[in-house]
């Protein structure tokens, strides 16, 4: 009999089993929450993003860096899946999910170290996430949906450390009120609330307005400015006779010739206007081009045209004002337009916009940002959509708690406590589980300029003294009841990041085999199997 070994794969397939696969996913994981522990809390730092194409991107919101990073490992990949998940629950608190997994399965190495079996480890976070979903129920607090001043200062939270910090209150305050005048029954789609961005003014000058802006001006002057009533149509083809796509040849032997193909252009162009004319419809938003004849035709029936219209503005339109989007003009009926109190062309910064107001559904509402750059408008829609993210949740659960890392430190305190009584190995995670906790208040000070030692050990003294609100207020840098000081965030965020966290976090732990049959890009597999090589993962960042 030969010894012919078995092949069961290619050769090309890169295989890492049992502690190797373990500890080279724990260590990429952990380079994650590395990564963004930096930018965590008001005084976090902001990172600057540069694409293969030099567009730049500067910001502090966790999803936002590690979806534009081009993480390719395998299990780094898994922990931008949370904050994507984190983002899209809840619309906040992806930092500290990813900070929290990475975290657990630090510690976790450390119970590896003492020979603690994966499984343990995995049961022993699970019950704790449990418990610490318990205890977080038992220490959130109820507000009233409709207190306008803490829903501001929920927002305001949210929002410190993301270059919205000189014009909070403004922002806050249009925050608050574009969620409530959008919420219905407790039920708030953010959906309802579009951004826009007008380049010119001051952040602190941005405002809310109630209906429907786009960045579109009407096409020529002669155009109505405004339109009391509108009908409202929505089209989705060129307004002009063919797509410049479309390559025609046409071959012309007399002046005659010309003339009749130039009128029959003209006609079929007049027809265009005709149908639109006859709809009733005295505003038209297109999605595509529209043709100057037809522009001119369109102004000299009273008519406001936009075109070019993003086919996102064209469904919030459409959901606004009860307007149907059409592709064949054949189709366009009265009963396909939409209706709002007024359309009007108004000029901000060095720009034209449409406003659309008094729609048919009083509940779409938009954000008008103003700003000196693009960068700087960019980062204040993040961290509005974070404020509406935790407006939103507040508004449903009713619930919160306290911020600037109090909550953890109480969680993890009594989590410790509840350690105790459990027997077995589990228990060892469990405490693992705590401590993993208090990374959150440890980085807040960190990011600070703190000791974050001193800041930990006093924030313990206090919390075992019964001073369960003591974390960090930032705003004066020193440990403090953060509830007095108004820095309080929703209990669904900090539940959401529980649940994340241990979910990815017991994922990793669970795998000790990673078959790759991919080499990446350069060659090679996406990753090595050594520990100390793990920074291969970021292939965007070398
Ligand atoms: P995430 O992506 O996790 O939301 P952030 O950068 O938004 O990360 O930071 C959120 C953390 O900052 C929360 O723990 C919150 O309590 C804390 N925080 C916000 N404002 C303050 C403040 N003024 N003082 C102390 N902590 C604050
Ligand atoms: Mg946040």
């Amino acid at each position: 009999m030969t010894n012919k070994p078995i092949t069961l794969m290619p050769e090309d397939i890169q295989r890492i089993i049992g502690k190797d696969a373990q500890r080279n996913n724990i260590a990429a994981a952990k380079l994650v929450a590395e990564i963004v522990k930096t930018t965590l809390g008001p005084r976090g730092m902001d990172k600057m993003l540069v694409s293969p194409l030099d567009d730049i991107i500067i910001t502090n919101d966790g999803a936002t860096i590690l979806s534009e990073m081009q993480i390719e490992h395998p299990a780094a990949k898994m922990m931008v899946e949370i904050a994507k998940t984190q983002e899209s629950e809840v619309g906040d608190g992806t930092t500290s999910a990813v900070m929290i997994a990475g975290k657990l399965l630090e510690n976790a190495e450390k119970l590896l170290d003492k020979k603690i079996h994966p499984i343990v480890i995995v049961k022993g976070y699970r019950i704790a996430a449990e418990k610490a979903q318990d205890i977080l129920k038992e220490l959130s607090l109820e507000v009233d949906h409709k207190d306008e001043f803490v829903l501001k200062q929920i927002a305001m939270t949210a929002m410190t450390g993301k270059g919205a910090e000189d014009s909070k209150e403004n922002l806050s305050d249009i925050v608050v009120k574009a969620v409530n005048q959008i919420e219905e029954n407790g039920f708030v789609d953010l959906d309802n609330i579009k951004i826009e961005k007008a380049r010119g003014e001051g952040i602190g000058d941005s405002e809310l307005i109630s209906g429907i802006v786009i960045d579109k001006g009407k096409i020529t002057l002669d155009m109505p400015s405004y339109v009391k009533n509108a009908r409202i149509a929505l089209i989705d083809i060129p307004l002009e006779l063919k797509s410049p796509e479309l390559k025609t040849e046409v071959s012309i032997s007399s002046p005659e010739q010309l003339q009749r193909f130039l009128l029959q252009e003209e006609n079929s162009i007049k027809e265009i206007v005709n149908l639109v004319r006859e709809s009733t419809a005295n505003v038209v938003f297109c999605q595509k081009g529209v043709d100057d004849f037809a522009s001119f035709l369109l102004a000299r029936n009273g008519i406001y045209v936009c075109r070019r219209v993003a086919r996102s503005d064209m469904h919030k339109i459409a959901k606004a004002t009860g307007a149907k989007i059409i592709s064949n003009l054949n189709d366009l009926t009265q009963l396909e337009l939409g209706s709002a109190e007024n359309v009007e062309n108004v000029k901000r910064g060095n720009d034209f916009y449409t406003y659309i107001q008094g729609c048919k559904n009083p509940k779409a509402v938009t954000i008008l940002i103003h700003g000196g750059s693009d960068h700087v408008m960019d980062e204040i829609e993040r961290a509005i959509d974070d404020g509406l993210g935790d407006v939103s949740c507040v508004l449903k659960s009713g619930l919160v708690v306290p911020g600037g890392g109090a909550i953890e430190m109480e969680v993890s305190r009594r989590l410790k406590q509840f350690g105790q009584t459990i027997s077995g190995r589990e228990r060892l995670a469990v405490e693992e589980f705590a401590n993993a906790l208090e990374f959150i208040p440890l980085t807040l000070a960190e990011n600070a300029g703190l000791d974050p030692i001193d800041i930990i050990t006093e924030l313990r003294a206090k919390h075992d003294s019964g001073d369960k609100n003591a974390g960090l207020n930032l705003f004066e840098n020193k440990v403090a009841n953060v509830l007095e000081a108004k820095i309080i965030e929703p209990y669904n965020i900090k539940s959401q990041e529980i649940d994340s966290a241990t979910e990815v976090a017991n994922m990793i732990l669970r795998i000790d085999d990673v078959i790759a049959s991919k080499p990446d890009k350069r060659g090679k597999m996406s990753f090595t199997g050594e520990r100390g090589r793990e920074a291969e993962f970021m292939s965007g960042l070398e």
